[in-house]
């Protein structure tokens, strides 16, 4: 049975070559940080890795997460990395429907209790909402939710809307929405943030699991630190404008055509941890601030309601006056103080935040 192959006996009888092997091995051990030297130990773990039962539902979303994954570019071995990883349920991608479906997941939980991965795209009405909120198969999402976690290793939280409740929840939330992992109690829970999470991340955080069969190192909002342990600021190539103070004024003058720094016209990057400016879009061609459009910062909690997507840095509120006023007057020094208050902010508890607009602190300066 399919289920009984390796990672590595599965790759060979689709036909993928040693050497697109490697290159994904090495690219997921850059992705990782780890050394180039450990691609033969990733290459050597991922080819003995057995495939995991995984059983993805899909709740309150508008499928870009699952688009997202599809994606990629075909064929590569990022996409038969999912193709051999056993997924045993997935309402979009199944040909199964109606009972069917229903069946092989629960032939799916039964024969790999203990050990299968649970991956959610979409977050869901809670406990005391109205259960008739979001149904599948004449259950709720919290019933199907809380009957798969049973039996699961590990959650994978895919998507902004099942990490942080996403645009369900924002205000003023009608179905009650909430986040996966505040449902999941002791299971433990990885979550890929991304309004969609670019496909290569979804993969890799797959990869990884599989390669050392444990959860990997993550941020306090329980994110891969290997993909998000970075911010879209500090990997970004207009980097170099906004530490000249270069930055466009609109969509369309001087500044924008030469490539400077989208800060003033609301870029979220200081404050948004995510792999885009590294990964890259559409197999590596672009991503959004080398498309000339700002970061709007969506792999963060409360992104929808942090404020107008084309108003300049969201920051922490308490945080904004002092040390914002105490640090300088250029737009470059506001920004990274507005990065460092970021990055402290990381260190704290989930809070909302509010919208400040560059030229009202400006004025203020
Ligand atoms: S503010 Fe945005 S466009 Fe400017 S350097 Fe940072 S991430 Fe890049
Ligand atoms: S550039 Fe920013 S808003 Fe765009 S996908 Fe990446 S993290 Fe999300």
């Amino acid at each position: 049975m399919a289920h009984h192959k390796t990672l590595g006996e599965s790759l060979r009888a689709h036909g993928v070559s040693r050497r697109g092997f490697l290159k994904f091995c090495a690219a997921t051990a850059s992705m990782m940080a780890l050394p180039p030297t450990m691609t033969p130990a990733i290459a050597a773990a991922l080819e003995q890795a057995r495939r995991p039962s995984v059983i993805w539902l899909s709740f309150q979303e508008c499928t870009g997460c699952t688009e997202s994954l599809t994606r990629s570019h075909s064929p590569t071995v990022e996409d038969l990395i999912l193709d051999v990883i056993s997924l045993d349920y997935h309402h979009t991608l199944q040909a199964a429907s109606g009972e069917a479906a229903e069946h092989a997941r629960e032939v799916a939980m039964r024969e790999n209790f203990g050990n299968y991965l649970v991956v959610v795209d979409g977050s869901l009405p809670g406990p005391d909402s109205n259960p008739g909120y979001s149904t599948i198969a004449g259950i709720s999402n919290y019933q199907m939710l809380m009957e798969t976690l049973e039996g699961a290793a590990a959650v994978v939280a895919v998507g902004t809307c099942a990490a942080f409740g996403g645009l369900p929840q924002a205000n003023p939330n009608p179905t009650g929405a909430v986040a996966v992992q505040t449902l999941a109690g002791d299971k433990p829970v990885i979550n890929v943030p991304g309004c969609p999470p670019v496909p290569m991340v979804i993969t890799g955080v797959l990869a990884q699991y599989l390669t050392f069969g444990k959860l990997p190192e993550m941020d306090q909002y329980n994110r891969p630190l290997a993909f998000f342990g970075q911010s879209i600021h500090d990997r970004c190539y207009r980097r170099p404008f906004y530490d000249k103070g270069l930055f466009a004024e609109t969509f369309d003058d001087e500044g924008a055509r030469a490539g400077w720094c989208l800060y003033r016209l609301g870029c979220k990057g200081p404050s948004t941890y995510n792999a885009c400016a590294t990964m890259r879009w559409n197999a590596g061609t672009s991503w959004p601030v080398e498309a000339g459009h700002p970061c709007l910062g969506c792999s963060e909690p409360k992104f929808w309601d942090a404020g107008g997507f084309y108003d300049a840095l969201s920051v922490p509120p308490g945080d904004t006056g002092s040390t914002l006023l105490a640090a300088g007057v250029s737009g470059a020094i506001i920004g990274g103080a507005a990065a460092a208050l970021a990055k402290r902010r990381q260190k704290a508890d989930l809070a909302e935040r509010q919208p400040v607009k560059i030229d009202e602190l400006e004025q203020k300066l």
